[in-house]
């Protein structure tokens, strides 16, 4: 038999929640010794899920998983540097702003500028428990500030105007109901 081929869904795959969604709007709670295992395993599908979309960065509520746990790898010339954060928190922000291009795998094919402070610090753990903290600009600080409004419910689109925000979102949902009928 034929293998399967690479454009057919692969039931393994973690679906990722398109916008308009409750569990994107909601504030997830922090993982707790108890959760470990469910993260465990949950990590790993959650980078096939955005490597496959692809994407740089993933945030469990966009798999429907209300924790505070995001997966980043911004595949930086191609090379892959993975990693999960577990609680991650935003220590300090930059008063510098910086304007940059954003995406979202739950708002496929939607872009927008969008502002956030230029740079931060951000406080995690990874999936051994050790805590890490890490001093971020650029694509990263945009990366990392996405997610963690994932966390709180925030998508990119929450930072815009509302005349765009609704723009985007019609257009998504105008793209969605033309990819259901097709
Ligand atoms: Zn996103």
């Amino acid at each position: 038999m034929q293998a399967m081929s690479e454009t057919e869904a692969d039931p393994a795959l973690l679906p990722i929640l398109i916008a308009p969604h409750k569990t994107l709007k909601t504030k997830a709670r922090p993982v707790v010794d108890a959760d470990m295992d469910r993260v465990r395993v949950l990590v790993p599908r959650m980078f096939a899920a955005m490597y496959k979309a692809p994407g740089i960065g993933l945030a469990a509520p966009q798999v429907d998983v209300a924790l505070r746990l995001a997966v980043i790898d911004l595949q930086t010339n191609e090379v892959r540097k993975p990693f999960a954060m577990i609680n991650p928190e935003i220590l300090r922000v930059s008063e510098d702003w910086a304007t940059r291009e954003e995406g979202c795998l739950s708002l496929p094919n939607q872009y927008a500028d969008v502002s956030r402070p230029a740079a931060v610090r951000v406080r995690y753990m990874d999936l051994d428990g050790k805590r890490h903290e890490v001093e971020a600009e650029g694509l990263l600080s945009a990366c990392l500030q996405h997610e963690i409004d994932h966390l709180d419910g925030v998508l990119f689109v929450d930072h815009l105007s509302a005349l765009k925000r609704n723009m985007l979102l019609r257009r998504l949902a105008k793209e969605q109901k033309q990819k259901a009928l097709a």
